[in-house]
């Protein structure tokens, strides 16, 4: 432990020190292995700032139930440390590659969001390098203002480096119910009583999303922790799990490992492995198992896009070139099933995967100001459409939709929003007040720039 606590003192002054190498008039960027950012960005020249010794679990508190992690720890890396004790970090994020900084400063998702929230609220304080270069703590009872701010910042108030986050006591099995629906309105109001039950026919439910294949068919996924040993399915060979929830009518069941059903989605990058032939069965069984992964599938995307492969493809067959959807965005659970409807006929992009959730605590973040005691549904759509008549025109639509429905999108991936519209519904005041405290010469880029302008 105190090797992990001085090569992390290491990492951190080593960070610190590229950080004042950095010219002052090039954009600060990290360098990282791996990022699931999907925006197009400008080409940048600089080096990134080292985070060589800020990758791995710095100690684990298995009584207080607590982890001091770096802040570019991966969850792959951060559930291997914990599941071996029992525990987990109350929310996982589906994908491997995300990390713990990436995923509070970009507001990860994922299927205990019904009862955990989000991943910023299992932060119990962080070390943050802030853009004036210092190291500070920042806690609710400390520098509680970058502290509030930092979730959806995209790590343009300070990088996280040191995080402290609550864990939870997991079992090693989950034991999955899959229930089919023929409407969405029938499945979100499903889903609507589970929220407000935390069971499902009166048993308790730990792992609450679903999957929308079409307007008649749909799925609410539950799954509940358990310690009965017993037989698994294995989802990571020739097997897919979305494909394996699929039936006609009434409930399945299945069982998994705890570990591989935290990364159940990661696998076929939920669906989206499709699109490079990866479940195909004769491709598959040739496919090296350790390249069925969402980081693998991710940098096969950037050569596509580096590339615009999928639009010579599209152009040598007389078809227009492809519009990007790469979007997460939370509806008030009340108007989900309305946005469904909508979407499924103005956007034609299936499946659809549906995360609730709702804050577990009153506290309010402002920017990305999602109401505490409201439940939401977290939308996801991952595809291309044929290209409208403007730039970004379904994408544009899908944010006007979305903004009439009460909802907030993801900041993600690609965003079209004016700076009004974008300081309204991200926390512009507030935003701006923080960054002038913690950022006084701009080192870093603003959020507008980055999230909007792709710089
Ligand atoms: C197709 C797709 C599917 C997704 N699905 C999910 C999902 O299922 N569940 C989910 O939770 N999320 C999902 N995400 C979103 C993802 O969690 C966010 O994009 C997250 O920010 C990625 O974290 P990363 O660690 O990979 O960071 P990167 O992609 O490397 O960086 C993202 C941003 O965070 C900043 N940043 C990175 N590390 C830090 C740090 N330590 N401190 C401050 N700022 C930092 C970077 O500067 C950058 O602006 C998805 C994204 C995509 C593209």
């Amino acid at each position: 432990m105190v090797d992990a606590q001085s090569a992390h003192a290491a990492g951190v002054q080593r960070l610190v020190q590229s950080y004042q190498a950095a010219p002052a008039t090039t954009p600060i960027r990290l360098a990282k292995a791996t990022s699931n950012l999907f925006r197009t960005r400008a080409a940048n020249n600089g080096r990134g700032l080292d985070t060589s010794g800020l990758t791995g679990v710095i100690a684990i508190d298995a009584e207080a139930r607590t982890a001091d992690v770096a802040g570019m720890c991966t969850y792959d890396d951060l559930v291997a440390a914990t599941l071996c004790r029992g525990l987990a970090p109350l929310v996982v994020p589906q994908l491997k590659t995300i990390t713990l900084g990436g995923a509070v400063t970009g507001l990860g998702i994922e299927s205990t969001s019904f009862r955990n929230g989000l991943p910023h609220e299992s932060v119990l304080e962080m070390d943050i390098l802030t853009g004036a270069g210092e190291i500070l703590t920042a806690s609710p009872g400390q520098n509680a203002d970058v502290y509030r701010a930092f979730p959806n910042s995209y790590g343009t108030l300070g990088y996280a480096v040191r995080l402290r986050i609550e864990l939870e006591a997991v079992k090693p099995f989950v034991a999955l119910t899959q229930v089919r629906f023929h409407s969405v309105i029938d499945l979100v109001a499903a889903m609507d009583g589970i929220m407000a039950t935390g069971s499902l026919d009166g048993v308790l439910v730990d792992y609450l999303d679903g999957v929308v294949f079409s307007a008649d068919e749909g799925y609410v996924c539950v799954g509940r922790q358990t310690s009965a040993p017993g037989p698994v399915s294995d989802y990571t060979g020739q097997q897919i799990y979305y494909r394996s929830i699929q039936h006609d009518r009434g409930v399945t069941d299945d069982r998994l490992t705890i570990h591989d059903d935290l990364w159940r989605w990661d696998t076929d990058w939920f669906w989206c492995s499709e699109a490079f032939g990866a479940q195909h069965p004769l491709i598959r069984r040739v496919w090296p198992g350790r390249y069925r992964r969402s980081s693998f599938y991710g940098k096969l995307m950037r050569i596509e896009q580096r590339f615009q492969i999928g639009d010579r493809i599209e152009k040598l067959n007389g078809r227009p070139p492809c519009e990007r959807i790469v979007q997460d965005v939370e509806v008030p659970i009340a108007r989900c099933a309305e946005f469904l409807d909508w979407f499924l006929r103005a956007v034609p992009i299936t499946p659809i995967w549906l995360c609730p959730l709702r804050l577990k605590g009153d506290d309010r973040w402002p920017l990305y100001p999602i109401r505490p005691g409201q439940n939401y549904v977290n939308v996801g759509f991952w595809s291309t459409v044929p290209v409208g008549s403007s730039d970004g025109a379904t994408n544009r639509l899908i944010e006007r939709k979305v903004g009439e429905l009460d909802g907030h999108k993801s900041l993600y991936s690609d965003s079209y929003y004016s700076r009004p519209e974008f300081d309204e519904l991200y926390g512009g005041d507030s935003y701006r007040t923080t960054k002038k405290r913690y950022d006084p010469d701009s080192r870093l880029l603003d959020l507008y720039s980055k999230a909007v302008q792709r710089r």
